[in-house]
């Protein structure tokens, strides 16, 4: 456990800061394209929304992945971290003028549209600037994925895509504006799926879709089937590398695409969740009435996934090799009562001043950090650099 982490380098910093294992970035990377390149036709863009750190975003652009923003201010990160321009989509429910202003002037691949007002918007704008939209039309195919409820996205309840029942009639639209030029159809069901029998739901009923416009004579050049492939947090060092071959197989086989279609995938946790750790120091150890926990001085405010969605990430001491353990209710400093990592957690013998790393935190980690408490943000430090 001791050599995965550079503890001698760690004590020069201040904790808590998050730890981002290059290597195994790099390694990521090169599994997801040596499989693209299987696939012409395949075209990844990182969901920027997982993790924004520049440094991070540069190693993805320099990769030659595209990026998937859900932002004015993600596509300003994406194009300064070298993403080309003609490698960005844009999604949300909620698009702002200047950020579709900003998408517009960078001249960014697509849009990806939720609604008609949006539609129209878009088209005025573009209209104002003498330019075409590029537009896919995020269609909900009620299709439901194995996860949290808070991070499914595709039920007919969710907030998001445009309902199967609409899905012509928003078509019609976007063909008669005249400063939108559709070019495909857009999908998202949800994040951390491990299930690949979720994503072939997703084929399945594309297929449909597909074969039900192809009666109206409606015909895309674009298919993008979102991100949401899991990682796992109970085994962060055997699995270091999601499952990208039976991710990109599931599409293969069960998606079918007509000749010349784009196949498009917005993978953000499963690019970056592995290879990042929250670093932080044990301040006290404290006997409760029926528990000890464990304090340490990393909290909600620098990792809010277990706060927020009760998400389990692995926890371990890695200034011990003691083989001697114990069990902790492991917590932060903050002032709320959310504010626990893990709950009846096994560690070496915790000490203060220990060093716990907190496991595959590099996705919806530092992005997600706030100043509650008028708490620094976290820095984060990549293994090349120290
Ligand atoms: C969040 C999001 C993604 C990325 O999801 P992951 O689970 O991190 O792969 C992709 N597309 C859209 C539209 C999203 O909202």
């Amino acid at each position: 456990m001791k050599g995965k982490f550079p503890l001698e380098k760690f004590s020069r910093l201040r904790t808590p800061f998050y730890y981002y294992d290059a290597d195994l970035l790099r390694q990521t990377l090169r599994t997801v394209n040596s499989l693209l390149a299987r696939h012409p036709n395949f075209v990844m863009h990182y969901a920027v929304k997982a993790n924004a750190n520049p440094k991070i975003l540069r190693m993805i652009s320099m990769a030659g992945l595209g990026a998937d923003c859900v932002s004015g201010g993600e596509i300003q990160a994406a194009v300064d971290a070298g993403f080309p321009a003609r490698s960005i989509v844009f999604a949300g429910v909620g698009k702002s003028d200047w950020e579709i202003d900003l998408a517009l002037e960078k001249d960014i691949f697509c849009f990806n549209v939720e609604s008609i007002p949006e539609l129209e918007v878009i088209n005025e704008l573009a209209e104002a600037k003498g330019k075409q939209a590029r537009v896919c039309l995020r269609i909900n195919p009620d299709v439901g994925a194995h996860t949290h409820a808070k991070i499914t996205t595709g039920l007919a309840e969710n907030k998001f895509g445009i309902a199967l029942s609409d899905m012509e009639k928003v078509i019609d639209e976007a063909i008669r504006l005249s400063h939108i030029d559709f070019i495909g159809l857009h999908f998202h069901i949800g994040s951390q799926i491990l299930d690949m029998a979720d994503f072939e739901s997703l084929c399945n009923r594309i297929n449909d879709i597909q074969r039900r416009l192809s009666l109206n004579h409606i015909r895309v050049e674009n298919i993008n089937v979102g991100g949401g492939l899991g990682v796992s947090y109970t085994h962060p060092d055997k699995e270091p590398i999601p499952d990208f071959a039976a991710y990109f197989n599931t599409y293969a086989h069960h998606l079918h695409l007509l000749p010349g279609q784009m196949l498009h995938f917005e993978l953000g946790r499963a690019i970056v969740a592995q290879s990042g750790s929250l670093i932080s120091r044990v301040l006290y150890v404290k006997q409760g009435t029926h528990k000890q926990f464990c304090i340490l001085d990393a909290g909600m405010t620098d990792l809010i996934r277990p706060a927020l969605y009760q998400a389990y990430h692995k926890i371990e001491n890695i200034s011990s090799d003691d083989s001697i353990m114990a069990t902790y209710d492991v917590v932060g400093p903050v002032c709320e009562s959310s504010d626990v990592f893990g709950k009846a957690t096994d560690l070496s013998t915790c000490h203060r001043g220990d060093f716990v790393a907190i496991r595959s935190a590099g996705a919806y980690g530092e992005i997600m950090a706030s100043q509650y408490n008028c708490r620094p943000l976290p820095k984060g430090y990549l293994s090349d650099e120290l």
